[in-house]
């Protein structure tokens, strides 16, 4: 009530125009930059790009030129650490950064200056902090009335359900216990549900108040298509909506990011790649070429993006499956950070479906994890597989109702479908045939065939042709049975193992075998594009 009659606070507002040069806050930033320059615990949700760091750096000026100390920033990436400090030496403020990059001089030097309370902002790593050497420092500061602040950057680390859990993010809560009535400000870019509640009760953030800014990024376009020929659906692309444009192309491997770069240079885009095997020396240059010149494209593994800010990328491609929904939407999140009009477009297929899936078994996780990952997995393809518009499913996946949005692909053009429940049916008696036939497991080519009744060296050889199986499915397109297939691969009803990717039933097939589960599919795009009709070809 006492918050409502009083004058509101000049001095944040003076802070972000005389240090940082910008004329206004941004969205929800004002309310919480006054929130926590009172005092007040937040936990902020925003997207990336929406401005968060100003949230905590403005409270720490402010608090500090009242005499309050300094803001402990936690941060997991060096990076990230490096890049911001290096932008508030530009804007003059007193900030610096403890990590394992520091040689022990230039530590001691900082941790010094730390003591003498003359930094604004100090960031470090989770594990750097909860050290009893670090603890002790913060506890004489404190006692001195010179802790102004915690910030806690990426804050869904907390989480296991997160897309990167870090073990050191959970000692945390250690700093409410030992230093009560310092605030805190949480912040993340990615928080469906269940990572929320994870952060509010690991970092004990009951009392927090909770800022959610809107994650619609209403100038992104999104589309996503069927992979058929990916290196030159995405020249089409960038032809047709892009020509001269920057933008950035996402590919799982650096052998794929060169193989990409090197293509789309042939063909007079100006391309560079970008991976953690390049020198780091390649890897500046690209990257200024990126940020100086007009119109590159970088091709890059997930390594780019990290503090990139650039305003003006028109568009951001991904030639493979990200790893999840939120990994997709912060990755194009990068394209049209100045509000204009700009692409999200992807192209999936079986074999990201498949290689996805083995990646995530043959990792070293706990089991937990592993079904979490692979939970993760399903949201996205069930995006990918969307028959409606991708932006509700997209905000929907991060707790925002909204409603169809009239630009993305799906909104713009309503996807022809098809009734694949008979299809899906006959995809999984063949492949419980080939097991009757003799128990050997063949891949998602060799099961098309023998549907569609092609008799291939293969088939011969197996004696395939004599199955029951063989050629019931030659009215349905190659590319609508693998549709089918990934879809059973996604929905968890068909397993695809080993080396070779071979199909096998899983238990909950069965229901679908009977008919008891109706199966409803986009008719595929490429199939459309060149003009078949979703039956035959
Ligand atoms: P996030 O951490 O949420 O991804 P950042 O804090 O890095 O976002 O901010 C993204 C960009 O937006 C930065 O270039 C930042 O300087 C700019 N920005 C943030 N708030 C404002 C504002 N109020 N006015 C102008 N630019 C802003
Ligand atoms: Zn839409």
């Amino acid at each position: 009530a006492a918050a409502a009659s009083a004058p509101p606070d000049p001095r944040p507002l003076q802070m972000l125009q005389q240090v940082f040069g910008y004329a206004a806050f941004r969205g929800a930033q004002q309310e919480i930059v006054d929130h926590v320059t009172a005092g007040g615990d937040a936990l902020v949700l925003m997207p990336t790009g929406g401005g968060k760091s100003l949230c905590y750096q403005v409270p720490a000026i402010v608090r500090h030129r009242a005499g309050q100390g300094v803001a402990i920033v936690v941060s997991p990436l060096i990076a990230l650490m490096h890049d911001q400090v290096g932008a508030l030496h530009e804007a003059g403020v007193a900030a610096a950064y403890l990590n394992s990059s520091l040689e022990g001089d230039e530590a001691r030097r900082i941790e010094r200056e730390l003591m003498s309370g003359q930094l604004v902002l100090l960031y470090a790593a989770p594990e750097r902090i909860l050290t009893p050497r670090f603890l002790a420092m913060l506890q004489s500061l404190h006692e001195r009335g010179l802790l102004s602040l915690f910030a806690i950057d990426e804050a869904h680390c907390v989480s296991q359900w997160g897309h990167d859990f870090r073990e050191e993010y959970l000692g945390l809560s250690a700093l409410h216990e030992q230093f009560p009535g310092v605030p805190r400000v949480a912040l993340t870019a990615t928080a469906d549900s269940h990572t929320r509640a994870d952060i509010v009760e690991r970092l004990q953030l009951q009392e927090a108040r909770l800022f959610v800014a809107s994650f619609d990024r209403p100038n992104i376009r999104y589309t996503i298509v069927e992979k058929d020929e990916p290196k030159k659906q995405l020249l089409r692309f960038i032809r047709d909506e892009h020509e001269g444009d920057a933008g950035v192309v996402y590919c799982q491997s650096r052998r794929r990011v060169e193989e990409t770069a090197g293509w789309l240079q042939t063909e007079g885009i100006n391309a560079l790649p970008y991976h953690a095997g390049l020198d780091a020396e390649v890897r500046r240059r690209h990257q200024d070429r990126f940020l100086r010149e007009d119109g590159i494209v970088v091709v890059a593994t997930i390594a780019f993006g990290m503090g990139i800010d650039k305003p003006d990328v028109r568009f951001v491609a991904h030639l493979d499956l990200p790893k999840n929904i939120e990994a997709y939407y912060q990755e194009t999140g990068r394209a049209g950070r100045d509000g204009l009009p700009a692409n999200a477009w992807m192209a999936y297929g079986l074999a990201d479906v498949v290689n996805q899936r083995r990646m995530i078994d043959e990792s070293e996780a706990g089991e937990d994890f592993k079904r979490l990952q692979r939970s993760k997995l399903d949201a996205l393809l069930a995006l990918c597989e969307a028959i409606d518009c991708r932006r509700v499913r997209l905000l929907g996946y991060f707790g925002q109702p909204s409603t169809p949005c009239g630009n993305c692909d799906n909104c713009l053009e309503t996807p022809e479908t098809w009734d694949a429940t008979e299809a899906a049916r006959k995809a999984l008696s063949g492949i419980y045939r080939f097991r009757q036939a003799g128990g050997q497991r063949y891949g998602a080519g060799h099961l098309i065939d023998v549907l569609r009744g092609k008799t291939t060296e293969k088939v011969t050889q197996h004696g395939h042709q004599g199955l029951s199986t063989f050629g019931v499915g030659a009215d349905v397109s190659e590319a609508q049975w693998r549709l089918v297939l990934r879809q059973l691969i996604a929905l968890g009803h068909v397993e695809a193992e080993g080396e070779y990717n071979t199909l096998a039933l899983a238990e909950s097939a069965r229901e679908v075998l009977r008919g008891e589960v109706p199966v409803r599919l986009r008719v595929p795009t490429e199939t459309k594009a060149r003009g078949k009709g979703p039956r035959g070809d």
